[in-house]
């Protein structure tokens, strides 16, 4: 099975407020922009060169705040009642 299928079959209740923040002019000094590989939610993209993140879909795993070389992460997890809930089939 696919990560795709797997993800899926969670719902999220999302929270109006981020509960990442990216610090941007971090991001633009940034050569290798790990998290757009690395982040299985897909959250980070490339626009041209410039990340976008989308913290909509994320499953609240922390890999992103691990492997960002710039320290360009502020993480939380999502208030309580709110982010992923998993669902298992
Ligand atoms: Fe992606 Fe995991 Fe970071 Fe969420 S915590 S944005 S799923 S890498």
């Amino acid at each position: 099975m696919k990560l795709e299928d797997i993800l899926q079959s969670d719902v999220w209740n999302v929270d109006e407020e981020p509960h990442i923040v990216v610090d941007y002019t971090k991001c633009e000094k940034c050569p290798a922009k790990p998290c757009i590989y690395l982040c299985p939610a897909g959250c980070y993209t490339l626009a041209g060169d410039r990340i976008v993140f989308s913290y909509e879909g994320c499953v609240e795993c922390g890999t992103c705040r691990v492997i960002c070389p710039m320290d360009a992460i502020t993480w939380n997890y999502p208030k309580s009642g709110h982010g992923i809930i998993f669902r298992f089939t």
